[in-house]
């Protein structure tokens, strides 16, 4: 048993989107290990009365609100504490790069996880990635300056935290592919003909895991899966091809991996994500908990099938995507934020989603070896286009 009180120094946090679904959640295992971890920086958009319900509990150096607007709420509200309080996106990258920070957690929503990514990998931090869109997006310049920096990544992801476990002592030439299981999310049983009425609300019920509305609507269309097969593949090194994805409707194989001898290695647990959580930022060790166990015997029945492509299309669309690689994703990506907030603000129906994406990667030139500023301006302006389709 790892004895972590051997620890020789505490280990300082910055959490992006502390007050999301995974920022909450992470703060629970910083609180569970006081002697190990410190939220040193706490960054939250729009949530002000959390965040500094946050700050007064886990007493960080520095909170940061995006928005603005609300800047002056949270730092009267903090006056009593010593406790900086900073708004903005320029404060929020240049938080990521205090020398007191070691790792850095990315929980906030979509394409906004980039920027701030990118300065936490060229300050030689270590990246808890839970924003898998910074690796849909940009995966193949995240790769390249993660090999220049030395800095590390570990997925805060059920399915890439599996991988990443099963991967722990083999060797990357042994990898025949991975296998990426999916819930199949609350559409799994429907027929395909009635999703075209599917509400809000219907979207929004996930069978299995309780997560934030964006990520739960991908779940409903699968772009989730499509999105985290993307970023297996940058975290990996493997192909698309090699990678595979299974409807598993229970959630308690997290993933697979198949090595070239035929054996299949899998990671099982409860579908509670303090525990990739707990794994990533306990690397490379890992950190003995008294959570709740899972006992095999209430899973007599697991079960495995194929996902339906026809009735899924962004399944096809990321796989797509990733075969034809270059801004592609980057499209795919902001096409589907644009779509997806539309829905959620009932003012397309769940199908249309799917025509967006679609139309937008039509449309959208093509750019093979895209720079930082291409990819800026892809996102700006897919998202622009897809607002005005929107619209009309
Ligand atoms: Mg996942």
């Amino acid at each position: 048993m790892t004895n972590y009180t051997q620890v020789e120094e505490i280990r300082n946090i910055a959490i992006l989107g502390s007050t999301g679904s995974i920022g909450r959640q992470t703060l629970d295992i910083v609180s569970e290990y006081p002697q190990l971890f410190r939220a040193s920086v706490l960054v939250a958009n729009n949530s002000a009365d959390l965040l500094i319900a946050q700050a007064r509990l886990h007493r960080p150096q520095l909170v940061i609100i995006g928005n603005h607007e609300h800047y002056d709420y949270v730092r009267s509200s903090l006056d009593d504490l010593p406790i900086e309080v900073q708004s903005g996106a320029a404060a929020i990258e240049q938080a990521v790069t205090r020398p007191e920070i070691d790792t850095v957690v990315t929980a906030m929503v979509g394409y906004s996880g980039l920027a701030p990514t990118i300065k936490a990998i060229e300050a030689g931090k270590t990246i808890a990635l839970a924003n898998k869109e910074t690796l849909v997006v940009a995966g193949d310049l995240i790769t390249r300056l993660l090999a220049r920096s030395g800095s590390k990544m570990y997925p805060v992801d059920s399915e890439h935290g599996a991988f990443y476990q099963c991967l722990v002592g083999e060797s990357h030439d042994d990898i025949a592919k991975l296998i990426l299981t999916a819930s199949g999310g609350p559409f799994r049983t429907w027929e395909k003909e009635r999703l075209d009425q599917a509400t809000v609300d219907d979207a929004l019920r996930h069978p299995n895991w309780s997560m934030g509305a964006k990520i739960t609507i991908d779940s409903a269309t699968m772009m989730n899966k499509g999105f985290e097969m993307i970023e297996a593949k940058w975290l990996f090194g493997v192909s698309h091809r090699d990678i595979e994805i299974v409807v598993h409707p229970q959630s308690i194989v997290h993933s697979m991996v198949e090595f070239v001898d035929g054996s299949v290695k899998a990671q099982l647990g409860l579908p509670d994500m303090h525990l990739p959580i707990r794994y990533a930022l306990g690397l490379p060790g890992r950190l003995p908990s008294v959570s709740q166990r899972m006992s095999i015997e209430d899973y007599s029945r697991l079960t495995f099938e194929r996902p339906d492509f026809d009735k899924f299309p962004l399944l096809r669309v990321a796989y797509d995507a990733a075969e034809r690689g270059g801004n592609v994703p980057c499209v795919v990506n902001a096409a589907n934020e644009i779509a997806v907030a539309a829905f959620l603000d009932r003012k397309i129906k769940f199908n249309e989603i799917f025509h967006i994406i679609q139309q937008a990667t039509d449309w959208a030139p093509f750019i093979q070896t895209p720079t930082y500023d291409d990819y800026v301006n892809t996102n700006s302006e897919t998202r622009r286009f897809a607002s005005t389709l929107i619209k009309s």
